[in-house]
């Protein structure tokens, strides 16, 4: 009988809930992106279009996958990025733009919520898996960030993938190389976009995370290192407040400490994270960067910031939202 009777309390008690319009908030949430840029329909075929919303699906159906299971947001991002790196059409892993010299260095963070444990690296030439030795430096050493040749010692100690520096080439990525060189263009004439892909998550337990991977900018040299794998510049992630993974024009993102004053701006004003997203973006865009971010908020809230034409992006809820999209009107 009381089993009855707390039933029919739940029953009413949802209903009324449902009648003042209150939907409850999701147990889950996921967002993901595979770059910002100059997106736009004119320039996309059909084919192209669907093959980009597919990679995103899958890459989607990753995270989803370890979150509807109960599983970390850590290891959710984690998954993410894996898919996303192994496809060459992103600017990550397999598919990351050319230096200068016609090599790669890739770079990339991850941020545990929980703890605000971080792991970064930078400018790795040999580990296949950028995000995983990003995940092992936060979760197998000391430190928060590895770089150059020290990281590749690093990753060859733990046991990680390596694999030849001309693994990562792509005849498209090498065409933008050569044509920056010979008509003396910037990386964004070239690149039109910034491929960087990254993801951003909340569980079932309430832990937020973030992970973001890059080959950075067409034609880098000098060891530039842009604002991915910085700790709050590209990435961050603190419980309660927010996950962030920025894509643009990293000089840029640097300066304005994008990630995490998103967050900041959520914490200490109060703002919704699709209003501190929209106001850092426009502070990025006030000094001439662009770009875009997505940010995951502790209610369950997953958006997007877009100051560009577009953005590779999707996102998934555990209430069933399930959206991909490119264009920034969409
Ligand atoms: N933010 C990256 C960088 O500056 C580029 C990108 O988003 O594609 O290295």
């Amino acid at each position: 009988m009381m089993k009855w009777i707390a039933l029919f309390a739940a029953l009413a008690s949802g209903g009324a809930a449902m009648a003042q319009g209150k939907a409850e908030p999701p147990r889950w949430s996921i967002a993901i992106h595979g770059g910002a840029g100059t997106l736009e329909r004119k320039d996309m075929t059909a084919e192209k279009d669907a093959a980009y919303r597919a990679a995103l699906q899958a890459a989607l159906d990753a995270g989803k996958s370890v979150l509807a299971k109960g599983g970390s947001s850590l290891d959710a991002v984690t998954a993410v990025v894996r898919v996303l790196e192994e496809d060459p059409k992103f600017n990550a892993g397999k598919g990351a733009v050319y230096t200068w010299e016609g090599t790669h260095e890739l770079d990339a963070a991850i941020m545990d919520g929980r703890t605000r444990a971080a792991g970064a690296i930078a400018g790795v030439t040999t580990v296949r898996s950028p995000i995983l030795l990003a995940r092992k430096v936060m979760e197998d050493s000391p430190h928060v960030m590895l770089a150059g040749r020290g990281a590749e010692q690093f990753a060859d100690e733990k046991g990680l993938e390596l694999v030849p520096n001309s693994w990562f080439d792509t005849p498209e990525r090498l065409d933008a190389l050569e044509r920056m060189k010979a008509k003396k263009l910037s990386a964004l004439d070239v690149d039109l976009k910034f491929g960087t892909v990254g993801a951003v998550a909340l569980d079932a337990k309430g832990n937020l995370a973030a992970a973001t991977s890059t080959g950075g900018m067409t034609g880098k040299r000098w060891g530039r290192v842009g604002d991915a794998p910085l700790i709050g510049a590209g990435t961050y992630a603190e419980n309660g407040t927010c996950a962030v993974s920025a894509t643009g024009w990293g000089e840029y993102f640097i300066r304005v400490g994008v990630a995490r004053t998103i967050c900041a701006r959520m914490s200490m004003k109060g703002e919704s994270a699709q209003v501190a997203a929209d106001a850092t973006l426009a502070d990025v865009a006030k000094l001439g960067g662009d770009g875009g971010v997505i940010v995951a908020g502790a209610n369950g809230d997953v958006v997007f910031g877009i100051e560009a034409g577009g953005m590779y992006r999707a996102r998934a809820t555990s209430a069933g939202v399930n959206e991909v999209a490119i264009y920034r009107d969409e």
